[in-house]
């Protein structure tokens, strides 16, 4: 069996026939989804990804204020996310959190101090966090070391496609990293180098869908079913058979967020 360690497929993208694409993914042995909640937090996102978690036993929630959105995270979003995580079921991450200096929807002091705080807050809470960064490696690093050492969980830097240097700093800090079908992608030559190499005990995989389709449906909106293709990816260039990337990834994935914890369960 495969996870998708990482899915947007709470949205209207997938409105319309969100439950044939789960039977796709179950079909294609996409035993278990992590969902990750952005938006918002005022606006009700993470309510409404809850509430379809808790009509589908495979799918997982992550909630945590995206860097795209720090300018909403404030003391009622913290109390918020807090909150849920002592009562919804199957929420166990916080995130995605980090910096985006690609985009800068939300000015970069602002992402640097909401990602200060939901790394302090996830901490007090005893949860992983997953980690987005973009154009912004220096700084999450920095940031990870001074906020997050004394930590007790980890987490993964989610969509990994940084350089080999933020691939060993994110490994030596305890992180694992998560690929997605960029990996897949023609000119991604340096990100396969890495997917070759990270040790097998730290990788996961992710579609990061609806968007970033792994070739061959490279283009189109992506689904948890892609998942498979990323796997066959990293599976092939490491020269093993597709069944071992399944077991591994599954097997961190479980060891990462503990979906079966009496807290995520709840
Ligand atoms: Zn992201
Ligand atoms: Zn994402």
């Amino acid at each position: 069996m495969f996870v998708d360690s990482h899915a947007h497929i709470a949205g209207p993208e997938f409105d319309d026939d969100r439950d044939a694409m789960l039977e796709r993914a179950y079909g294609a042995r996409v035993t278990a989804i992590l969902n990750v909640g952005t938006g918002d937090p005022h606006s009700g996102v993470f309510e409404r990804a809850i509430e379809m978690a808790r009509r589908h036993p495979h799918i997982y929630n992550a909630i945590g204020v995206h860097p795209h959105d720090a300018r909403f995270y404030d003391d009622a979003a913290e109390h918020r996310i807090k909150h849920l995580f002592e009562t919804a079921e199957r929420v166990i991450a916080w995130g995605e959190i980090g910096l985006d200096f690609h985009y800068n929807n939300s000015p970069r002091d602002v992402q640097i101090e909401a990602f200060k705080r939901q790394l302090r807050a996830a901490s007090d809470c005893g949860v992983p966090v997953i980690i987005h960064t973009r154009e912004a490696e220096t700084e999450t690093i920095e940031i990870l070391q001074s906020e997050y050492s004394g930590a007790e969980r980890r987490g993964v830097f989610h969509c990994f496609s940084g350089s080999r240097d933020l691939a060993q700093r994110a490994l030596d800090l305890g992180f694992a990293l998560s690929f997605s079908g960029i990996v897949t992608f023609k000119k991604a030559e340096e990100l396969r180098e890495i997917a070759k190499e990270v040790p097998l005990d730290r990788l996961l995989i992710e579609t990061d869908c609806p968007f970033l389709a792994p070739v061959p449906y490279r283009g189109k909106r992506n689904e948890p079913a892609y998942v498979v293709e990323v796997a066959r990816c990293i599976a092939e260039l490491r020269g093993l058979p597709l069944e071992e990337i399944a077991q591994v990834t599954t097997y961190n994935f479980q060891c990462i967020f503990d979906p079966l914890s009496p807290a995520s369960a709840r």
